[in-house]
């Protein structure tokens, strides 16, 4: 049985999981827009997109890993947090947010099943995303210090969301070939930006090495041996341009780091601010 329940912030009705192109505040597809339904086709369809808006498109509706394609389907049908069940959730891949012609890409981990799974944007609606948020405002990179739910008024200005996985995984862990059918998204992500790119901030070790390997990908030069994540940590990675980029790391802003205090808003601020003045 579908269900219909009211978007938080517009008001209007939606079916769990969200058809494409049905008026969900950022969708960034239409019910035209192709579909990956394995991973050779993943790699065809982000090498064809043309422009930030028709990659985030194709990712928005990709159905390459049947795991995760059941798990954030299943969730979004009848898997909700109870204090969420009257709300309708996304239940599709996240797509990027933030600012097309950005000089900084901030590479997260993957979706959370009742937060981006949940309002269809990047780290939106969960703690992670509320820590995130608000050191993105104080830094200048956020309109907002809240990132709420799809339609709030949140908008980035100078750096974009992406993440190394785009589905939400069960037990926030996807499986290598999961990982490896989501680069390819990432991989032209860092292609299309790359003009203007300045710096990749890598939260996690995981989105570190999404990012690693995304560009030795791409054919970018990258320090051997391979630069080791930590907090603070810096490479610098030559685009096939002859540009340098920064490569930048910083601590999750996951509930386990920043509960425990080994990631603090000041840390995270003079990482954000290192990032306007490169
Ligand atoms: Fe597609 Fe990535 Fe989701 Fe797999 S994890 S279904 S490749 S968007």
């Amino acid at each position: 049985m579908q269900r219909h329940d009211p978007h938080p912030v517009t008001g209007g009705l939606f079916e769990s999981p969200v058809p494409p192109g049905t008026g969900w505040p950022g969708d960034p597809a239409t019910a035209a827009t192709p579909v990956a339904t394995t991973a050779a086709a993943v790699r065809r369809l982000a090498r064809t997109a043309d422009d930030v808006d028709e990659l985030q498109a194709r990712v928005s509706v990709c159905r390459a890993c049947p795991r995760l394609v059941r798990w954030r389907e299943d969730v979004a049908r009848s898997g909700r947090r109870a204090s969420f069940a009257d709300q309708p959730y996304w239940g599709r891949p996240g797509p990027s947010f933030g600012d097309p012609d950005a000089e900084v890409l901030l590479v997260g981990l993957a979706p959370a099943a009742n937060g981006t799974n949940r309002t269809g944007r990047m780290f939106t609606g969960d703690s992670s995303g509320d820590v995130l948020y608000a050191a993105l405002h104080r830094t200048g990179f956020a309109a907002q210090p809240t990132s709420v739910a799809a339609g709030d008024g949140q908008a980035l200005t100078g750096i974009r969301i992406v993440a190394a996985v785009r589905c939400a995984p069960p037990a926030n862990k996807p499986l290598p070939a999961e990982r490896a059918a989501c680069s390819s998204w990432l991989e032209r992500d860092l292609e299309l930006a790359a003009p203007r790119l300045r710096a990749i901030l890598c939260l996690g070790a995981i989105g570190w090495d999404a990012a690693l390997a995304a560009t030795r990908a791409l054919g970018w030069e990258v320090p051997r041996p391979k630069p080791r994540f930590g907090h603070g940590a810096e490479a610098t990675l030559t685009s096939t341009d002859g540009h340098g980029i920064r490569l930048v790391g910083c601590y999750h802003v996951s509930p386990h780091n920043t509960y425990t205090g080994r990631l603090t808003p000041a840390m995270l601020d003079e990482v954000l601010l290192s990032l306007r003045t490169a």
